[in-house]
């Protein structure tokens, strides 16, 4: 009889010991979680090199889009304190898009931004070119006949040596066979959605520009990233107005100072909701 209860003492003993190391964890982990800070940005200037992207009469997407990622890094390490960002490139240089994801996550960048200028399809119509505005490209489910920013953006595939190795199981034909590969995209889809209506929201009530809104299309460049993801396309190039404002010092200074608010209130909101 004693020695049941003893036994039943050592076995409760062992009970309560287990269920305070799991609370202990347990409040661990919440402060591990409420001390969660956003640290890491990755930048990424669409296409470079070999890669032009899209083009409009006298100039490259290549080129805009690198000089607007130089002018968010620098308002980045001016105004936002302890936020380290990382460049993809800041060179005219032609680098894989699988190998961009891999810079963002060999950081453990916390968000990946990648600018980007859209192009309309030119001769379709009489108006195709007069298409203007900005769009916010996050990873996701879609349908196909809303893939063509996808389409476009992951034609840069192409002129790499490997694409066949490196994307195995991409097809333009069924862009949809990629999503099952990408098991990030649940995890970090709401929140690339938080920061691209945040952006959104900036373009247009504060630079007065017209929106196409976020987009969830299965863009190959935010496929592999393990944080979440935003592809901005900053205007059409091929629109003569948007192509004189995409190059000019105002319109690339007014889109970087978008994106950096845009990223404070972002930040703030992640920072405060762990
Ligand atoms: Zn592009």
């Amino acid at each position: 009889m004693i020695k049941d209860l003893k036994g039943i003492k050592a076995v409760t003993a062992l009970i309560l010991s287990l269920l305070f190391t799991l609370i202990g964890r347990a409040s661990i982990g919440q402060q591990l979680n409420a001390a969660f800070k956003f640290r890491t940005i990755v930048i990424d200037a669409g296409h470079g090199g070999k890669d032009p992207g899209a083009h409009g009469a006298y100039s490259l997407e290549k080129n805009v889009a690198l000089a607007i990622a130089k002018k968010v890094e620098l308002l980045i390490q001016n105004s936002m304190p302890g936020v380290n960002v990382i460049m993809t490139r800041t060179t005219d240089k032609f680098i894989p898009l699988k190998r961009r994801s891999e810079i963002a996550n060999e950081n453990q960048a916390n968000l990946f931004v990648s600018i980007h200028c859209n192009s309309s399809p030119e001769g379709t119509a009489s108006h195709s070119n007069k298409e203007r505005g900005v769009m916010l490209l996050v990873y996701g489910f879609h349908r196909k006949e809303e893939q063509m920013e996808a389409l476009r953006e992951n034609s840069s595939i192409y002129i790499e040596k490997d694409y066949q190795k490196n994307y195995d199981g991409y097809s333009e034909s069924d862009p949809t066979s990629l999503i099952v590969l990408n098991t990030f995209m649940q995890k970090y889809r709401k929140q690339s959605i938080l920061f691209g209506e945040t952006l959104n929201d900036e373009f247009v009530n504060s630079d007065g520009r017209k929106s196409r809104g976020v987009k969830e299309q299965g863009v190959l460049v935010l496929a592999h990233s393990a944080m979440p993801a935003v592809l901005i396309e900053t205007g059409y190039i091929n629109n003569p107005t948007e192509e004189k404002y995409l190059n000019s010092e105002a319109g690339q200074e007014a889109i970087a100072a978008s994106i950096v608010r845009a990223l404070k209130i972002y930040r703030r909101q992640v920072e405060s909701r762990q």
